[in-house]
């Protein structure tokens, strides 16, 4: 069944955004959505297209890879970010699929990737996943690691990295991890900051966020 509320709540969304980018003294086209669509399927991210939504992100690539080749098919402007964590074996999919892959986190994928772009010809832009919590659920380079190992995505294996993400751990104040992330990189140069989900996306906004990525509060809750 066709999911009604979700233009809506893009909506709803989209003003708060704004909101928040105002209240920072921020310019709001400096603020990307990427809309989170893990779980549902094209009766929830087609009235969402047809609301002007163009840029999506997805955390498991064999998920991606079933929903995603036929509407970039039928949208190719659409912009597909992976942000759940990148498997060697899963790489050169990734990188056929994705044209951001927010999630790069240790050398073997670094070289997995430099890899498969050589091999495919597509270049998708690159963030660097810092697990500023240090959780050993999380997947990501620990915060004292980040500044040499986005050095060697660049030199070891000829990588841009655009910018940095992470995930807080749940039940701690989101601010001091967006904040630790703004810094590192401040520190590194690094102009893209993915930080924010629907429960803290207006305190990343402040903290500097260039990307935030809203899943439930657009399409609701899932299973
Ligand atoms: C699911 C997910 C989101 C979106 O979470 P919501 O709370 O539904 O907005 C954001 N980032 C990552 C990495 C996710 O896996």
């Amino acid at each position: 069944m066709e999911n009604t509320l979700a233009p809506a709540r893009l909506k709803q969304i989209l003003d708060r955004m704004a909101k928040a980018a105002a209240a920072a003294g921020r310019d709001p086209a400096a603020i990307a959505l990427v809309a989170v669509t893990k779980t549902f399927g094209e009766t929830s991210i087609l009235p969402v297209i047809a609301a002007g939504q163009r840029i999506f992100g997805e955390n498991r690539v064999q998920e991606a890879k079933a929903k995603w080749p036929i509407l970039k098919q039928r949208f190719p402007e659409l912009e597909l970010h992976l942000i759940g964590p990148l498997q060697s074996n899963k790489v050169m999919e990734a990188v056929a699929l994705f044209d951001v892959i927010q999630t790069v986190g240790r050398p073997k994928i670094a070289a997995a990737l430099a890899a498969g772009m050589r091999r495919t010809g597509r270049r998708p832009r690159l963030f660097v996943q810092v697990n500023t919590g240090g959780e050993a659920t999380k997947a990501g380079v620990d915060p004292p690691n980040a500044k040499e190992f986005v050095r060697r995505c660049g030199e070891d294996f000829g990588l841009v990295i655009e910018g940095l993400m992470c995930i807080p751990p749940s039940g701690e104040d989101p601010a001091a991890h967006f904040t630790l992330l703004g810094r590192l990189a401040g520190d590194l140069g690094l102009k893209g900051l993915s930080m924010g989900m629907s429960g803290d996306f207006e305190t990343a906004i402040a903290c500097g966020a260039t990307h935030v990525r809203i899943g439930s509060a657009i399409f609701g809750g899932r299973e």
